[in-house]
């Protein structure tokens, strides 16, 4: 199987900056593994030891290398990278993105507004857009913190629930966002249930109090209200699922937590994305794919995070149960425009076997194969998301 010729967009990705236009081997070393390292943490050479032979790290090093044309140490990469992307980032971006064929990402916007262990810190997705995205960009609004500006700014619980509609409205009109994504399951999980009047209340008199972080009636409110939005104003929903940084509520990420929500019949006219394809629980988020009319999986993370022999078992696992017109590729890429590119690179790479795999065991013939691949690089994005 051979999909190279193929474009990708990119479903779920952040923004970079150009604070990244040079980068010394630290700090290349503090962003291949899961949340990173701190400035602190990556002076300390036991912890660098152990992010120079995460397989994230080896398997972006040695693509850096054949695209660099050097020697495949990361004193080298980072030199041939750096005489490349000082003088003119934006090209050195463009560049990168032409030789991975990347025609759009999708941007989230977010950012972290409660005080967690690793934070993603603000980034304008407008600046970016215009100053640095090689390519068109669709905005993802991030739903926390519009949330967290609604009760902060608010004077009453009836006062807080309009600016909170407003400023969904205002994400897909003004801020042209095509669709919303929750972190809940960095806040009080994805067992997200029916609360009542009373327990919402006292919810929000928390958050306006503490701006506590595990306020789960109010939170498990917004979801609900958003799926609602969501089909007025002919926008999707993007639900982190599975593991990410460390804070995330690792017994309440797992897909499977989504039931209560995912069965009742209120949330089936909004289409769903389980972004990371619940990595590692991917067979829970595959099920849902299948067996209801809503439900998308996305690729991100695991591709390029985890090695891709890992990615080619869990890919393999996914589409096992989810049809390939409810999968979407995406990198998670963040930080270093490279993770965006080696995830376009990775991901045709497992695609590329796994699809050899359902080939070799009659599952589908090649022109299938390659339709399905298709499918996932790129059509279902433009055809779910219309207009690109
Ligand atoms: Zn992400």
């Amino acid at each position: 199987m051979d999909f190279s010729a193929y474009p990708v967009i990119d479903h779920h990705s952040h923004p970079w900056s150009f604070d990244t236009k040079e980068i010394t081997k630290n700090f290349f070393l503090s962003v291949m593994n899961m949340g990173g390292l701190s400035p602190e943490e990556a002076k300390d050479p036991e912890k660098l030891i152990h992010s120079e032979f995460t397989p994230m790290g080896r398997q972006i090093m040695h693509l850096m290398a054949g695209y660099l044309e050097c020697s495949p140490t990361l004193d080298e990469v980072i030199e041939a990278r750096n005489k490349r992307s000082r003088g003119d980032y934006q090209k050195y971006c463009k560049d990168l993105f032409e030789d991975a064929n990347i025609e759009g990402l999708f941007v989230d916007d977010g950012y972290s507004e409660v005080s967690v262990a690793s934070d993603l810190s603000k980034r304008d997705f407008e600046d970016f857009e215009k100053t640095l995205s090689p390519v068109p960009i669709r905005r993802v609004a991030r739903i926390e913190p519009r949330f967290q500006a609604a009760v902060d700014a608010s004077k009453d619980y009836q006062d807080f629930v309009q600016r909170f509609d407003a400023s969904i409205t205002d994400a897909v009109r003004r801020q042209r966002a095509i669709a919303f994504k929750s972190i809940i399951a960095y806040r009080s999980g994805l067992n997200i249930q029916k609360p009542s009047e009373a327990e919402i209340l006292k919810d929000y008199k928390r958050s306006k109090a503490y701006r506590e972080r595990g306020v789960k009636n109010i939170r498990d409110w917004y979801i609900r209200r958003i799926i609602g939005r969501c089909k007025e104003l002919n926008a999707s929903l993007h639900i982190h699922c599975g593991m990410g940084d460390v804070d995330v509520v690792f017994d309440r990420c797992n897909p499977s937590q989504l039931y209560e929500l995912l069965k009742d019949r209120e949330t089936w006219d909004t289409k769903i994305f389980l972004i990371h394809g619940g990595y590692p629980f991917s067979q829970e988020g595959a099920f849902f794919a299948n067996a209801l009319k809503n439900i998308y999986i996305d690729l991100s993370e695991m591709i390029p995070f985890a090695s891709v022999v890992g990615a080619i078992d869990k890919t393999t696992q996914i589409l096992d149960m989810a049809p390939p017109s409810r999968v979407v590729f995406g990198s998670d890429g963040v930080v270093l425009p490279e993770i965006h590119w080696a995830g376009a690179k990775i991901g045709r790479r497992v695609l590329e076997q796994v699809f050899q795999k359902f080939v070799g065991a009659g599952v589908y013939d090649e022109d299938e194969a390659h339709r399905a691949a298709k499918m996932i690089l790129f059509e279902n994005a433009k055809r779910i998301y219309l207009p690109w």
